[in-house]
């Protein structure tokens, strides 16, 4: 995963840019300079460019300060606020130079800026930087949050990641519902067929496990050997129980020969979930706790099956 990405990186990934201006002209220009290198896309209110960058997430986006409605400072501010949409790279676009305008650009977390007239050759280079500065912070966040061995979210990413999930469904009163999950019988299935294949089959069951949490707020993490963890924000117990449910099913749809199993002829999962409207006063540990038992009693119960309870 990680290799092909950096593969990517040598062989010139084509990016995306978004060109954000209420003036069809600078538009154009922008356009003209960059579509034969890049995936373009176009917006001419901040509405519409935050409806893009959700959609698309462009690597660059090129904004605009002064729009009718939504500036462009708002559209940058609400970008950087949303975990989706967070580490897009900014660069304003300004009729003119404004020193306090730049100031409060770059504390709003953009990267740089490009004056009207657009100059062609000092627009090409700053985009051409940025785009380079943006695939090389991508490649380490992916190194530095991604579990090498399955693809999904490591442990480290998780940790990072639960705090803000948490605190969001504080803010906006919803249910959070943790789920762990832990391969049934995996010690006799390395035993049996090895442990080259057992990282094979941990590869299958992960991606298995993240197809079915498809929410973009969901996320699925390795938190360890053949153990992985879900977080499901604005999820009851209900959702989770059915979600759960789902990954069970597609684990064993996967049909991964496992003859040791005393449960099935396939690998299966088991899987704990707990559920809880956070508070200020409550923690998570205390809920990843509470799932992990639920997942204690899936295994006691007969495995290949889901547990769960409501805090
Ligand atoms: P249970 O159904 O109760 O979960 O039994 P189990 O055998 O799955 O559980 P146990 O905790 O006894 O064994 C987990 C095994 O998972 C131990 C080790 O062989 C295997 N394992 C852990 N991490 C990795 C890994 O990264 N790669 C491979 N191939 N195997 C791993
Ligand atoms: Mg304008
Ligand atoms: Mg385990
Ligand atoms: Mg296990």
């Amino acid at each position: 995963m990680l290799q092909a990405q950096l593969l990517d990186l040598d062989d010139g990934v084509k990016g995306k840019i978004l060109l954000v201006d209420d003036q069809p002209t600078t538009i154009k220009i922008l356009h003209q300079l960059f579509n034969k290198e890049f995936d373009m896309y176009m917006a001419t209110t901040g509405a519409q460019a935050l409806d893009v960058c959700k959609k698309v997430k462009p690597d660059l986006v090129l904004l605009d300060i002064e729009m009718p409605g939504m500036n462009g400072f708002e559209v940058c501010e609400t970008l950087k606020s949303d975990p989706l949409t967070a580490n897009t790279a900014i660069i304003f676009i300004t009729a003119h130079f404004d020193e306090a305008q730049e100031v409060k650009g770059f504390q709003l977390g953009a990267v740089d800026f490009i004056h009207k007239p657009i100059n062609s050759i000092i627009t090409t280079a700053r985009v051409k930087n940025q785009f380079l500065l943006k695939q090389h912070s991508d490649l380490l966040r992916a190194i530095a949050l991604q579990d090498s061995l399955t693809g999904v979210a490591n442990r480290r990413q998780f940790e990072r990641s639960l705090p803000d999930s948490w605190r969001h469904c504080i803010r906006h009163h919803q249910p959070m519902s943790l789920v762990m999950l832990d391969v049934d019988f995996f010690k006799r299935y390395n035993d049996k067929y090895g442990h080259q294949q057992g990282d094979d089959c941990l590869r299958l069951v992960a991606q298995a496990i993240r197809s079915v949490a498809g929410r973009p707020y969901d996320l699925v993490a390795r938190y360890g050997g053949e153990e992985f963890v879900c977080i499901l924000p604005d999820t009851n117990l209900d959702g989770a129980l059915s979600i759960s449910q789902k990954m069970i099913d597609a684990v064993q749809d996967l049909a991964i020969e496992h003859t040791d199993s005393t449960i099935s002829d396939a690998v299966t999962i088991s899987a704990g979930v707990a559920t809880i409207y956070p508070k200020l006063d409550s923690s998570w540990e205390h809920v990843l706790n509470e799932a992990d038992k639920q997942l204690y009693l899936a295994k006691k119960e007969g495995r290949n099956q889901v547990r769960g309870v409501s805090l």
